[in-house]
């Protein structure tokens, strides 16, 4: 059995076990959860973000000296940024326009009297990009600073294209541990169907159904907002840009979104999407390893989707008319909130307070979605990284066929 079955095997089977223990043996998930699921979907995480940094700086640097040539990475970079961009702009447009259509915020009475939401601070977005040359690389990897890494990880690699057979040693040397990452990647999958099971049931179990209950149509209104920007914007750049059947693209790259679909982490998934792009869809080395950490870091489509979704909801709980002034403010607000949001579990949630704020919407309104946004992070998750892979079969298609690659 291949690996894509088993992943969705288990995380079919970690839901129904997640629902089953939440509605027939309630006493019993607490201990459960606790000993097993949450530890073996702990140590599975861990396993995954070990390889992250060195993953990321390695194949970035070799990617870059790969190119050589830096006119060849800054037009590979501009269509990466342009693809970004222009889809996590699409991905608000699919979300506000059916967060209208089906006015989730106006399905049931939500209470909105004493809600309380303490926003956590997130760092402001121009921090975040002023910062990204780093002064101390040490310091980026320790906090696995991925814009820092990546632009450090860009200037190791320009050096080693310039230098040639003077540095050929390290050059060897990072090949080589190139080799030991993507060996460790594979060992370390073999053991993500239990992960995802674990952390799927636990993930379910933890959750109240009355929550789910009363937030139904939100809960619709994202997930159809993300099937429908994954199908069709995906889908249609993936047919008519990269000019590739998109059924086996979604084929091919399933792994890595039952990978972000139970981690709920862009970062975390980031060596399985790297190893699953490279093997499953042919993307070549250099620019796999350019476009999917950039975009793990900066490009969250599902993010920006739940961000457009939320906004509007909260609207409407609220009665508050968005005019078309306010709309294009939440979309360009919510592009930057999905670029400063980090490839870890919920941070599109806080980040979600800057496009309330943009917009004058009461922040409190986050704690109406707080409790069932642990479930939609995961669907969200899988989009933001098939974006990046996306992108990176439509970037290599466009280079190959000009004959560049
Ligand atoms: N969990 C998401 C990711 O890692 C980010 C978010 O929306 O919270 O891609």
């Amino acid at each position: 059995m291949n690996l894509s079955v088993k992943i969705i095997i288990a995380l079919v089977l970690g839901a129904i076990t997640g629902i089953l223990l939440n509605v027939f043996a309630p006493d019993l998930f607490p201990p459960l959860d606790k000993y097993l699921f949450s530890p073996v979907g702990k140590i599975f995480i861990s396993l995954i973000t070990m390889l992250v940094v060195p993953i990321v700086f390695i194949s970035i640097a070799l990617g870059t000296a790969g190119l050589g040539d830096p006119k060849k990475l800054g037009r590979i970079g501009l269509k990466t940024i342009s693809y970004f961009l222009v889809t996590t702009s699409f991905a608000i447009v699919i979300g506000i326009g059916l967060a209208y259509l089906l006015e989730p915020g106006n399905a049931g009475t939500f209470e909105t009297e004493g809600l309380e939401y303490s926003s956590e601070e997130a760092p402001p977005i121009s921090e975040t990009l002023l910062n990204i040359v780093p002064t101390n690389p040490i310091q980026s990897f320790a906090e696995a600073n991925m814009l820092q890494i990546i632009v450090f990880a860009i200037f190791v690699g320009f050096a080693l294209a310039m230098l040639g057979t003077k540095v050929d040693k390290v050059q060897e040397l990072l090949e080589q541990g190139n080799e030991i990452m993507m060996y460790l990647v594979n060992l370390v999958m073999k053991f993500a169907p239990y992960g995802t099971f674990a952390l799927l049931a636990s993930a379910i179990g933890t959750q109240g159904l009355d929550a789910i209950k009363a937030m139904g149509l939100y809960m619709i209104v994202v997930v159809l907002a993300l099937v429908i920007h994954g199908l069709f914007t995906y889908g249609s750049s993936i047919l008519l840009l990269a000019k590739r059947n998109p059924i086996s693209f979604f084929k091919g790259f399933a792994p890595a979104m039952g990978v972000a679909f139970s981690t709920s982490s862009s970062n975390a998934t980031l060596p399985v999407s790297m190893s699953v792009a490279q093997k499953n869809l042919g993307v070549p080395k250099a620019i796999s390893s350019f476009v999917q950490p950039l975009g793990a870091t900066i490009n969250m489509d599902g993010t920006a989707i739940m961000q457009g979704v939320a906004t509007v909801f909260i609207a409407q709980v609220y009665d508050v008319n968005l005019t078309w002034t306010a709309l294009l403010i939440v979309v360009m607000t919510a592009v930057l909130a999905s670029i400063g949001t980090a490839g870890v579990p919920g941070v599109g949630l806080i980040m979600l307070a800057m496009v309330l704020s943009a917009v004058n919407l009461p922040v409190e309104g986050i704690a109406l979605i707080i409790g069932i946004d642990r479930l939609l992070d995961m669907a969200r998750t899988a989009v933001n990284i098939t974006g990046d892979a996306a992108c990176a079969v439509v970037v290599a298609e466009t280079e190959e066929r000009a004959g560049r690659v």
